[in-house]
């Protein structure tokens, strides 16, 4: 995996896309930059009775187009310039979507497996302790991310509950179904990954039906998409986790694969499984479909000449470095870009708030249908951006398309003071 600086991506990135725009170096410094960054030291007692300290960060990065909106991840490879790198993300994410939210995101560096979960409550709840002041539902929600899921959510809703007196579900999303939280939220990520590659397949007068599919990353996002994909007729003959891949000729049940792991812990050893291999081999595979749903930088330039898949639908958030984003755009690679493809996450949380603001919810079906139709009507909107305006990527589209959406909402608030 690069080292590659994910902040520096982003960086690079919004540069490529400003340069197609009018847009003067101050303002593109502006839609480089976070506004603020949290930074702070966590003392919580563990179950030993000892003390450890834990550094989390929230990084509010444009509220231009709504309040800030994002993830908190919990991961040891967490650090300020990757929170500030993903808070971009969700800037361009929400604006790519067309929906009124703003970017931000947070993280604290654990690796939550070697805590007790009495202990993962305490850290979470002094990190909600932290963020009450700036969260808030007009002006900052967050949601799940890597390693954080329902019961985290609900811990940070009711320490902010409890702290503010009030009931206020909408403070944050991601939230379990008797919290607050909405249907299809926890498949949204997946359902818009396998939405967007349906829509590139088309686009491309490919099958989705009998394709085969690779699946790097086996947590929430990927193990979603395996199941939906191969609900569409696809065959999903390779899937990894950190632990290690697993290739099947003749496909896996996705539903199964999860049961596995769900016992053991990982894919690996898998006992329907012809043959085992390393994440280079399967990112590699000659597939119809890639779907990269685990961290940042998993494709560099390097491993990018070697790649044989025709679409790559980006479910993780920054899988491939720029530089190997030019060497798949020359090689014709189709690329979703995450900003698009994994926006269904984000999209649900929306749909999630605006239910808890109106304290009406819902059915399943509304919430997908209203998803899909998002995606689908966002992914034309950036096939004729590439098309009209001859821009070199999906990814590039994205970024103009966004851009624009951003500064205009800048521009019509003006500076003050
Ligand atoms: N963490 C997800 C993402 O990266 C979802 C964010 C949200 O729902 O606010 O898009």
């Amino acid at each position: 995996m690069s080292e590659v600086n994910p902040y520096q991506s982003l960086r690079k990135q919004i540069d490529e896309a400003a340069s197609y725009l009018d847009v003067s170096e101050g303002q593109i410094e502006r839609l480089k930059t976070p506004e603020r960054v949290l930074e702070t030291n966590l003392s919580v007692e563990m179950d030993d009775g000892t003390i450890e300290v834990f550094r989390a960060y929230r990084s509010q990065f444009n509220g231009d187009r709504g309040p800030y909106k994002g993830g908190i991840r919990y991961h040891p490879q967490v650090s300020r310039d990757e929170v500030k790198a993903l808070s971009g993300w969700m800037v361009y994410k929400t604006a790519t979507s067309a929906i009124p939210l703003g970017g931000g995101k947070g993280g604290i560096i654990i690796d939550p497996s070697e805590y007790s979960e009495a202990e993962l409550e305490r850290i979470t709840r002094a990190f909600a302790k932290e963020l009450t002041p700036m969260i808030g539902v007009d002006r900052d929600v967050p949601a799940p991310d890597v390693n954080t899921g329902q019961r985290e959510m609900n811990w940070i809703k009711d320490t902010y509950e409890t702290i503010e007196n009030t009931t206020e579900p909408g403070v944050i999303t991601g939230k379990d179904i008797s919290s607050g939280g909405s249907e299809g939220r926890v498949e949204a990520t997946g359902r818009s990954t396998v939405v967007a590659a349906r829509e590139a397949f088309d686009y491309l007068d490919k099958d989705v039906d009998g394709a085969t599919v690779a699946v790097q990353g086996y947590g929430n996002a990927g193990w979603i998409a395996a199941k939906l994909i191969s609900e569409m007729g696809a065959n999903v003959v390779a899937v990894s986790d950190s632990s290690g891949g697993i290739y099947a000729e003749d496909a896996f049940d996705p539903v199964a694969v999860k049961d596995f792991k769900r016992e053991t812990g990982s894919v690996s050893d898998y006992p329907d499984a012809d043959r085992e291999l390393t994440n280079d081999e399967l990112l590699t595979l000659d597939v119809d479909l890639l779907i990269p749903a685990a961290l940042e930088n998993a494709i560099d330039e390097q491993l990018a000449h070697e790649i044989s898949a025709d679409v790559i639908s980006e479910a993780a958030n920054g899988p491939i470095t720029p530089n190997a984003d030019d060497v798949l755009r020359d090689e014709d690679v189709l690329v979703i870009p995450d900003i698009l493809a994994n926006a269904g996450g984000v999209i649900v949380s929306y749909f999630e708030w605006v239910q808890n603001r109106q304290r009406f919810y819902w059915s399943e079906e509304r919430v997908n249908e209203e998803l899909d139709e998002t995606i689908v009507n966002q992914f034309w909107n950036l096939i004729e951006a590439y098309e009209d305006r001859d821009l070199p990527s999906l990814r590039i589209a994205a970024y103009v398309v966004s851009l624009q959406r951003v500064l205009d909402a800048g521009e019509q608030a003006g500076t003050w003071p």
